[in-house]
């Protein structure tokens, strides 16, 4: 290889494109022919004298809760699907960088996935927010079809195939075929609501402050959306500080508390999602409960969220093997095929509203 053809084999490489799973509560990136390069929760640190970035992703994350007044750490995605434009963006503009390197040279193409519920204002600030951290080109692709083609499923096919994909601030369900949307609906409930659920519970119950970084621990812990003979008793510690006296104290809470605790927003999800097949045409529908519906996303890991689904749908339900990932490994699907890009457009679907 002389040097010319060095120098473009390395552009040709760092060419390649980029998938961008940009969610509420984590950002991964997947690089062609790398696989998933980056995954970091989607917090930023920024100090408020300065209006710097001090830090982003993990980093950041470990400062939610404890910073001194002048930063201020914040997800900047979580209630809506971008909440704060500029926080976005800048938070996007290192992840790229720490996953891809910056160059004047080339730019990247990217796919990024945004809720199937986001409003035409929202997709725009994901668009731009992407042109404006590095991207040559920025496609959208709605994220349940990602999630499907991340999970290995055939979504080309005409048969109807169900996905349920709950992250941290939403959960998108959809009913595919033919590549495309059927029927869907985007909830902004998630495992973020869970844990706010558990945050009331226990100082309703107990007079105790607890923060979210403990609630998201109780809900992995001993959290169930299905309580059985098994896990009912399960219970933990929880540190807080009390209302009354001020000072650190410890309790205990149960599954069978925590599982009443975050009923209202796990039902929730589990009627959007009869809501959705209840408007599935009924060839469709008959597919789903031959092949099941699948889960994705960090919020189908929920101890029993499965069993629960099933119980009140009566068809069979899976937790997809990388649930978390699904969705960069879609979008790294779709970069192998650009042509997938076109048939991953949306076309009509039906929803609930
Ligand atoms: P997003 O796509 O919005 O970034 P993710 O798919 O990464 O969200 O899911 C994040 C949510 O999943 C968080 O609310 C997190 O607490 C929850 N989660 C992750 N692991 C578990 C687990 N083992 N049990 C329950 N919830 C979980
Ligand atoms: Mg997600």
């Amino acid at each position: 290889m002389n040097a010319f053809t060095r120098i473009l084999s390395k552009l040709a490489f760092s060419g390649d494109d980029i998938g961008i799973d940009l969610g509420t509560a984590s950002v991964l990136i997947y690089k062609r022919g790398a696989g998933i390069v980056l995954h970091e929760p989607s917090v930023v640190a920024i100090d408020t004298n300065s209006g710097k970035v001090i830090a982003v992703g993990e980093e950041a994350r470990e400062m939610l809760g404890r910073t001194p007044g002048n930063i201020q750490a914040s997800r900047p995605l979580r209630e809506g699907v971008i909440a704060d434009y500029e926080t976005t963006e800048r938070m996007l503009a290192q992840f790229l960088s720490k996953a891809v390197g910056r160059s004047r040279f080339w730019k990247p193409r990217i796919i990024v996935c945004i809720p199937t519920g986001a409003t035409d204002v929202e997709e725009r600030a994901v668009r731009q927010a992407t042109l404006a951290a590095g991207a040559k080109a920025a496609y959208i692709v709605e994220e349940p079809l990602a999630a499907a083609l991340g999970a290995g499923m055939n979504i080309e096919g005409p048969q109807g195939n169900m996905i349920v994909d709950i992250g941290g601030g939403t959960t998108d369900v959809a009913v595919l075929s033919l590549g495309g949307i059927v029927c869907d609906t985007s909830l902004r409930i998630g495992g973020d609501k869970f844990d706010q659920a558990l945050i009331r519970f226990v100082r309703s119950q107990f007079n105790l402050m607890i923060g979210e970084r403990t609630a998201e621990d109780i809900k992995k812990t001993v959290g169930s959306a299905y309580i059985t003979e098994h896990n009912r008793f399960l219970a933990m510690d929880v540190k807080g500080r009390h209302l009354i006296s001020g000072l650190p104290r410890t309790v205990e809470i149960t599954a069978e508390e925590a599982n009443d605790a975050m009923r209202e927003p796990i039902m929730a999800i589990v009627e959007a999602v009869k809501k959705v097949l209840e408007i599935t045409p009924p060839e469709l529908a008959a597919d789903i409960i031959n092949n099941g519906l699948l889960m994705t996303g960090g919020g189908s890991l929920l101890h029993g969220f499965d069993l629960l689904l099933q119980d009140e749908l009566e068809v069979p339900v899976y937790v997809a093997e990388n649930a978390v990932a699904c969705v960069a490994l879609g979008t790294g699907r779709i970069l192998g095929h650009m042509s997938l890009l076109e048939k991953t457009k949306a076309r009509g679907a039906r929803r609930v509203l």
